[in-house]
């Protein structure tokens, strides 16, 4: 297919039409074009590759048009194109210059600034995919070329809808996902791609973007000298171990070939590797056993309490030391003793300078994991003095540990000391040591 040139222009289905701006982008199912509809710029996917179910797939995309974007997180097709010489595209917002792909950051070409921002990004990863799946659509082809990340905010676009379809019902482009992503029973063509196969795809996007390696790329791969069709489908689809499975280190990844997992995976506490293990052990077997976002939102939460940054040269620090209850030296000469915790809900929040404290935390039945509701901060004349500043609109009530009270309006401070209960008013949080 020739390339549309600058100024020409693509009638729309419900009238209208889009003019040609440039061409700027092209992959194997066709161009991306930027272009002006009602004076405003957009992205127009136009596909030159031969639908398998053409009517169908353009039946799909008005519908997933009608029904609308499950929520801001996604680039949704927002318009279609008529046909023209037998192809068509659809509109759908621009990617922001500041989003990068994903495969730049899982090749660290694109680096997270903080732990922070790299779990803020998974949470809204899981978030998106938890709201398509709220709408009764599964995603279906979830793999790395899916995602643009804003690693400075941890924002994230979720592009490529065109596959999304009603329920589990087998899209009518007849795909069944990117080697790598899909879940065993689709690689073995025994299952079509459902919302199931997305909790698997979903979590080796979390595996690459935390261990950035393959789950399932070990030793075992490593020993294959040429992989074969068959090889492959021994690997992926019919006898798939994780290379972290406890029960089975047949697949173990390779000193100085695979340093990533093996450097990375003892930085994550126990919690965060039971997960994987339980998606890529027992999930790997039966679809049912898989995390669904809404587990993965509140493991992800609690990852996040437990990352903490030295409040001085705001180094991130390995996240397993709290659990281990190790001294905290930081490599800038400053050590810390272990922080008190913030007992509240199903949660117990590190009291740490910096560490913040959410609606999911505060608020009753909230999974709010954006708006900020207190932080602790350190007072500045006397460093080992260290409270919780009321960031909320509410007003907190502290308890001491003797039972006086005192009210805390927004912007005053809770002093952080053991047996100290703060009532946000639908919750009340208790500070007590590490887990008791
Ligand atoms: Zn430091």
């Amino acid at each position: 297919m020739r390339d549309f040139a600058k100024g020409y222009t693509i009638a729309l289905e419900q009238g209208g039409s889009a003019e040609i701006i440039r061409k700027i982008g092209s992959g194997g199912q066709g161009v991306v074009y930027e272009v002006t509809l009602d004076n405003e710029q957009f992205a127009l996917k136009w596909y030159t590759c031969t639908l398998k179910n053409k009517e169908a797939f353009r039946e799909n995309l008005r519908s997933n048009i009608e029904m609308g974007a499950p929520d801001d997180k996604f680039l949704w097709p927002k318009r279609l194109t008529v046909e023209e010489d037998g192809a068509f595209g659809y509109v759908m917002d621009l990617r922001p210059p500041e989003f990068s792909d994903f495969s730049d950051i899982l090749n660290n070409v694109v680096k997270f600034p903080s732990t922070d921002t790299l779990i803020k990004a998974a949470l809204n990863i899981v978030n998106g995919f938890r709201a398509l799946h709220r709408k009764g659509r599964s995603y279906q082809d979830l793999n790395d070329g899916n995602f643009f990340i804003n690693v400075a905010s941890g924002e994230v676009l979720i592009c490529d809808n065109d596959n999304v379809t009603p329920g589990d019902q087998k899209n009518s482009g007849d795909v069944g996902g990117k080697p790598g992503y899909m879940a065993p029973e689709v690689f073995r063509g025994d299952a079509h791609p459902n919302s199931l196969t997305d909790f698997h795809s979903l979590a080796v996007i979390l595996f690459k973007l935390f261990l950035r390696h393959d789950p399932l790329w070990g030793a075992a791969h490593e020993s294959t000298p040429c992989i074969t069709e068959e090889r492959e489908m021994e690997l992926y689809g019919k006898n798939p171990v994780f290379i972290f499975d406890p029960e089975n280190d047949s697949n173990r990844p390779v000193h100085g070939v695979h340093p990533n997992p093996i450097n990375l995976w003892p930085r994550y506490p126990a919690f965060f590797q039971e997960a994987f293990i339980k998606s890529f052990v027992k999930g790997m077997k039966d679809p049912n056993a898989r995390l669904h976002e809404n587990e993965w939102q509140k493991i992800l939460i609690r990852l996040r309490d437990e990352a903490i940054a030295c409040p001085f040269c705001k180094r991130d620090w390995a996240i397993t030391r709290l659990e281990r209850n190790e001294a905290m030296a930081c490599p800038c000469g400053r050590t810390f003793s272990m922080p008190l915790r913030l007992h509240i809900g199903r949660y117990a929040v590190p009291l740490f300078p910096g560490k913040k404290l959410y609606a999911c935390h505060t608020v009753e039945a909230s999974d709010d994991y954006n708006a900020v509701t207190g932080e602790v901060i350190m007072n500045k004349n006397n460093p080992s003095l260290w409270g919780i500043k009321n960031f909320s609109s509410q007003e907190w009530e502290m308890i001491n540990s003797k039972g006086d009270r005192k009210n805390i309006p927004p912007g005053a401070v809770v002093p952080i000391g053991l047996g100290v209960s703060v009532d946000f008013k639908e919750l009340t949080g208790v500070i007590r040591k590490q887990y008791e």
